[in-house]
């Protein structure tokens, strides 16, 4: 292969976008009198629920902390099953094993890459107790499938909807649907507080719990107190954690969120390009879309047809990498990890997705990049492509 990169500078998979209104945004805090705890973070909640049409939003440190608080909320326990995708960052399954209950895997539609319902039904026991989808790359779930089996059987729903802040399903915004949605404030999310995490839910009692679990489990709320000791008296009625967001985080992501829409809307322009461009490539497979959802596409995935190539998917990633494009893989089945064989998880358990990824490689995808940054990926993925076709 021609030795010249098509890129002399390397381009990320994804990166934030700020501008010189974050920017304030943040100083303002700086110089004002709370940088915890104060007004910045209720109005960012504020903000969260009305653009997802949601009751309420809680703020956390970060989304896994948020995942970590809706899997309490839900009462999840000891004996408790939860099933989710394998499809997915270990976050999604962490944050049932932090309760003391167990994940269960259910395999993934060959399609759309997301948990398969039918997977899902056929998993179901005594025990389970919550299901926690996840958009993965910003596709919504299959929320009507997943909604009557919750209702059926009794469930809560928890949607892990970290890549999907802008999405809509149904044409309902992703975040007023499931009993609790989960968004991360990571920086290559759409939007950013650095680090960050935000639980939206039209449930007054797991608003109240999400609230309580945040804050080490400690009210000052004189109508859930036991009793009055005086102005100063608190209470910690339950186990908690300092989970709490600050005014600092708080402030960039109410000042990114007013940018969401033009975010979401260039994604969707680069998602184009990128179709148009790999439509008639035979190795290649585009991310297949349900009619059902609109994406927010957090992440472009191809997929390769490694029959009609001369290597595998790590060789053309790595010379992807030499042509400095900044791929990335979505992901490791969860089970596969480590610390997951060693509960007992076997590889098997989920062939669709464990195929998957093999032959998967995201590209590089966010609004900051420019037309010639799409570009530049598309030559290096086709100069690649043609390099090692059969
Ligand atoms: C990013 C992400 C998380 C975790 O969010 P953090 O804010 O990084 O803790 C959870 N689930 C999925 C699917 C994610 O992509």
């Amino acid at each position: 292969m021609d030795n010249q990169p098509i890129r002399d500078e390397f381009l990320p998979y994804g990166r934030q976008s700020l501008d010189e209104d974050d920017i304030h945004a943040v100083v303002d805090v700086l110089n004002s009198n709370y940088l915890t705890t104060g007004p910045a973070v209720s109005e960012f909640e504020n903000a969260v629920s009305s653009y997802v049409e949601s009751k309420y939003a809680v703020s956390f440190s970060n989304g896994t902390a948020a995942l970590h608080a809706s899997s309490y909320a839900a009462g999840i326990g000891q004996g408790d099953e939860v099933i989710t995708t394998p499809m997915t960052f270990v976050a999604s399954a962490n944050c049932v094993l932090y309760q003391g209950g167990t994940p269960v895997f259910a395999d993934i539609d060959s399609e759309t890459y997301n948990i398969d319902p039918k997977k899902i039904e056929e998993l179901i026991t005594d025990n389970t107790k919550a299901i926690i989808p996840v958009d993965y790359t910003g596709q919504p779930a299959p929320l009507d499938e997943i909604k009557r089996i919750a209702q059926k059987y009794n469930l809560i729903v928890i949607e892990d909807a970290a890549h999907a802040l802008g999405a809509t399903y149904n044409g309902n915004k992703i975040g007023s649907i499931s009993d609790m949605t989960m968004f991360s404030l990571h920086p290559v999310k759409h939007i950013t507080s650095g680090e960050g995490g935000i639980i939206t839910t039209n449930n007054e009692e797991y608003y109240h719990k999400l609230l309580e679990f945040r804050t080490h489990g400690i009210t000052k709320d004189p109508k859930d107190l036991n009793k009055q000791d005086g102005p100063w008296y608190y209470e910690m009625q339950s186990l908690g954690y300092n989970y709490r967001m600050t005014d600092i985080q708080a402030a960039l992501g109410a000042s990114q969120l007013n940018k969401i829409d033009s975010f979401v809307e260039k994604r969707k322009e680069y998602v184009s390009m990128y179709n148009k461009a790999f439509n008639d490539i035979g190795e290649i497979e585009t991310p297949y879309q349900d009619s059902k959802g609109s994406s927010s596409w957090h992440l472009y995935v191809i997929r390769l047809n490694l029959e009609e190539l001369t290597v595998d998917r790590k060789q053309i990633f790595e010379a992807l990498l030499k042509e400095n494009i900044g791929v990335n893989v979505h992901y490791i089945p969860v089970h596969l990890q480590p610390y997951y064989q060693q509960l007992g998880y076997k590889r098997g358990l989920c062939p669709i997705a464990e195929l998957l990824y093999e032959e998967i490689i995201t590209l590089p995808l966010f609004p900051a990049m420019t037309e010639k940054d799409v570009n530049d990926v598309i030559k290096a993925v086709k100069k690649v492509i043609q390099h090692y076709r059969k």
